[in-house]
């Protein structure tokens, strides 16, 4: 049994540009994301500037993962295979990214629209995302894993939506998957105490529908077992005192999402 490997202040910083990178390498992906476009060409692009900063497409390669990143598209809901798909509008593509950089790990998930989407899509992307904040405000010295997990639950079924069980969050810095496992189901007050020194990857994976998932004979896919669509946020963060701090950031891609909008 492998233990949580805590972090350096120095560390952090170092985990922070990792993310950083990743952060970089979403809005990337949103300033050619749209109907059209193939996912392996959104998958080359990510590793072009991945190699292109210094950094080591983290998935590449993962367990045998043959992409530089995940894409999951409407019902799939997470480690789906970029490949000859060409988008179209209404699709929700979630798009998970790792980049390691110094030798150190960033994780950090984001889930687009394509042109317009149903008002319920809508729905589901933002509560997902609101999700992933509830749970990081949970992720404080002094307060247990459960916490976070039961802020993300909490949110999610009160909004009529389902959460996955099957796969959770993850330590993450040194290796892309570390111990402890963060789930997005809990207890108020169960499970380990949150210590500084901790960097964690909290992944809402939301679903409009049942909480149930399939796991494809690819080895990786994973989708809704109702065909509704599935959403995922993540953020690499490092457990503070009073507060988290978030190594990841989605400012760069929300910018250029809102850039592209207004014209
Ligand atoms: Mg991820
Ligand atoms: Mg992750």
């Amino acid at each position: 049994m492998s233990k949580i490997i805590y972090k350096s202040a120095e560390e952090i910083e170092l985990i922070r540009e990792s993310a950083l990178l990743v952060s970089r390498t979403h809005a990337e992906i949103a300033k050619v994301i749209a109907p059209g476009v193939t996912t392996i060409e959104l998958d080359r692009l990510a590793e072009t500037f991945i190699r292109d900063n210094g950094g080591i497409p983290t998935f590449l390669n993962y367990g045998g993962f043959p992409y530089s990143l995940c894409i999951s598209l409407n019902d799939q809901v997470v480690h789906g295979f970029p490949g000859k798909y060409t988008l179209v509008e209404g699709d929700l593509v979630s798009v998970d990214c790792g980049a390691t950089l110094n030798g150190f790990v960033g994780d950090s998930a984001y889930t687009f629209a394509i042109g317009e989407v149903s008002d319920d899509v809508k729905k589901l992307m933002r509560v997902t995302k609101e999700c992933l904040y509830l749970g990081i405000e949970k992720a404080v010295v002094g307060m247990r894993i459960g916490d976070i997990g039961h802020a993300v639950q909490e949110h999610a079924e009160k909004n009529g939506f389902g959460v996955v069980k099957e796969l959770v969050g993850h330590g993450v810095g040194v290796k892309l998957h570390e111990k402890p496992e963060v789930p997005n189901y809990g207890k108020r007050g169960a499970g380990i105490k949150l210590e500084e020194g901790m960097v964690i990857a909290i992944e809402p994976m939301i679903n409009a529908g049942r909480a149930g998932v399939k796991f494809w004979d690819d080895g990786w896919t994973v989708s809704t077992v109702d065909k509704k669509p599935s959403a995922h946020y993540e953020h690499t963060i490092a457990v503070g005192k009073g507060k988290a701090d978030i190594l990841s950031t989605f400012e760069f891609v929300d910018n250029v999402l809102k850039e592209k909008n207004n014209n």
